[in-house]
């Protein structure tokens, strides 16, 4: 049996390992094989690795890592009929429980089981190694063009998802401003909106990419100085940074007025609690960081559920992603580099080869994007 070198981790050893799996083989007619160019990685790899979290599956000792995909179609089955041999492709992250019914409606981001299992995450394979292979309705071909940015279609699928919350619920309230044309559910929603965005990771860089493209006068709130290239790149997309190291949470919504949206992505989990108390009225505040381990901390229980009746207050949690966000974050890519020049070119920072393994998950450099595992 052929095998190929895997990146992961392994059941009773901690840390990142490198193994050996079998390469995987086309068995059913809508399967396709895929060799894997490049990986990107995320907090969710670093956060596994760090605490030591895994969810391996029973039969198997290892679980190899890595869920942000760009490939190249290598072989077909014979139903195959939407991507063919040498298309670049990414593919979807969640394997539905097939037993609720979003999952059996292709909305596994939605599972109401729990049951779901996760390329690279939880119980299935990802993409730190040299070959996959999956159904093709998991599958997304890239337009031409667009194949260097294949590991962006997942992350940016989360802000979209995202993003689509947000205009989903707020269509609740259509005259959020006195623009009939500005309301949610319109093209020009973004208009006369004001949103906070909590970290400058590559999920608050990307919300930030998103909600510029749709014109919404962003703040980004970090702890980082100004030559940082998380900085820099926030001031590229037309976004006002906050130093939260230098400026309270008051006075940020003094300096914002009106936040209309608060979009969580630092899994910091104290500092966005203690956003909520100053939350405007009627707004919407969304989260998507993931912190693991405990932390204890207090907070006046009455004024926040006061608070959040009387204010109409939304605050909603969104994890993951379908095919129509990666559809979306196809859509949106080439807009992105258009409207802030090519920008996507400098959120990759570090680039290594698969079996650097060591060192790209021990990187801590003060200039620390997005990095990128190439596997050829
Ligand atoms: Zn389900
Ligand atoms: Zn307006």
């Amino acid at each position: 049996m052929e095998t190929i070198f895997a990146v992961g981790l392994k059941k009773d050893v901690k840390g990142i390992q490198s193994f050996y799996i079998p390469k995987p083989e086309i068995k059913k007619p809508t399967e396709v094989l895929i060799k894997i160019k490049h990986t990107g990685l995320d907090g969710t790899d670093f956060n596994m690795i760090k605490y030591d979290s895994k969810d391996i599956a029973e039969n198997r000792n290892e679980l190899v890592l890595g869920h942000e995909l760009l490939g190249v179609v290598e072989e077909i089955g014979k139903n195959v009929k939407t991507v063919k041999k040498g298309d670049f492709v990414t593919m979807t992250v969640r394997r539905g429980c097939n037993i609720c019914p979003p999952c059996l409606h292709e909305q596994s981001d939605m599972c109401m089981t729990g049951l779901f299992t996760e390329r690279g995450i939880h119980k299935i394979d990802g993409f730190l190694t040299s070959y996959v292979v999956d159904e093709e309705k998991y599958i997304l071909k890239l337009p031409k063009g667009l194949e260097k940015y294949g590991i962006f279609v997942e992350p940016l699928s989360i802000a979209e998802k995202g993003i689509e919350q947000i205009r989903l619920i707020q269509s609740r309230m259509p005259w959020a401003c006195k623009h009939p044309n500005h309301s949610f559910d319109s093209k020009k929603w973004g208009d006369c909106k004001t949103a906070f965005v909590i970290g400058a990771g590559p999920l608050g860089i990307l919300a930030t990419c998103l909600l510029r493209l749709a014109g919404v006068n962003t703040y980004v709130l970090e702890r980082k100085d100004e030559e940082h290239i998380k900085i820099k790149t926030i001031k590229r997309l037309g976004a006002e940074y906050i130093d939260i190291r230098k400026i309270t949470i008051p006075e940020a919504f003094k300096l914002a007025g009106d936040v209309n949206i608060i979009f969580e992505a630092s899994g910091a989990s104290e500092f966005a609690i203690n956003m909520i108390p100053h939350m405007s009225r009627s707004s919407i505040y969304v989260m998507t960081g993931i912190p693991k381990g405990e932390l204890k901390a207090t907070f006046d229980a009455h004024a926040i559920l006061r608070q959040i009746v009387r204010y109409n207050q939304v605050i909603v949690g969104t994890v993951n992603s379908n095919k129509n966000h990666f559809e979306m974050a196809i859509n949106d890519i080439p807009k992105i580099n258009r409207k802030f020049g090519n920008i996507l070119d400098n959120i990759i920072t570090h680039r290594f080869k698969l079996n650097q393994y060591e060192q790209y998950f021990n990187l801590q450099g003060p200039n620390q994007l997005k990095i990128v595992v190439d596997m050829d």
